[in-house]
């Protein structure tokens, strides 16, 4: 995307975190400066707002960070992809495993209606495990996913290749 290089350059790395030999990528200098957070937001909505799109799906908790300024340009519904617990009313979810163990999502049932088309937004796709899990949510439940959308794809890693192996589109605004 056009701001890649830019947004690139205002997310930190940091070494064996949370744990040795991970280098995690912290989004927080980003949101400290406010023209790469705008830019960032910006890119999302130049990309999205000729393309109908009724609700974004935000991926419980950095998701929404991006999900909830892209909603509201966009002038479309905001939908909270939660972890198992989190969510008060009726749920469907999706279980999903991580390297040790399992992990689950959560939407409300009544959270959109049936052929709405749905963006998925997340900060960052490693093994794209959490990504897929939201999107195969969505479709579950009767959402048409348009694409799912990240800050940062490790492509390395593979995530993006096997969310779109699954059939859905995947936009990264970097690398
Ligand atoms: P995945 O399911 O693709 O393996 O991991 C992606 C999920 O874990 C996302 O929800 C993301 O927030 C979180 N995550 C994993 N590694 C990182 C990282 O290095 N930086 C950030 N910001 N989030 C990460």
């Amino acid at each position: 995307s056009i701001y890649g290089d830019y947004i690139k350059s205002v997310i930190r790395t940091v070494p064996d975190w949370p744990q040795p030999g991970v280098n995690f990528r912290d989004i927080t200098p980003l949101l400290q400066n406010s023209a790469a957070f705008r830019k960032l937001v910006d890119s999302f909505v130049h990309r999205y707002q000729e393309m109908d799109i009724d609700a974004v799906a935000a991926i419980d908790a950095r998701g929404f960070i991006v999900g909830a300024p892209l909603a509201y340009e966009l002038g479309c519904s905001f939908v909270p992809v939660r972890k198992k617990g989190k969510l008060p009313f009726r749920t469907i979810s999706e279980t999903y495993t991580l390297e040790y163990g399992e992990a689950e999502v959560e939407l409300h049932s009544d959270a959109f209606r049936e052929g709405d088309r749905i963006l998925v937004v997340d900060d960052l796709i490693a093994t794209g495990g959490t990504m897929l899990a939201a999107a195969k949510l969505i479709t579950r439940s009767g959402g048409q996913v348009v694409e799912t959308a990240t800050i940062v794809d490790l492509p390395d890693l593979g995530g993006a290749q096997r969310i779109r192996e699954a059939g859905y589109s995947v936009f990264a605004v970097c690398s």
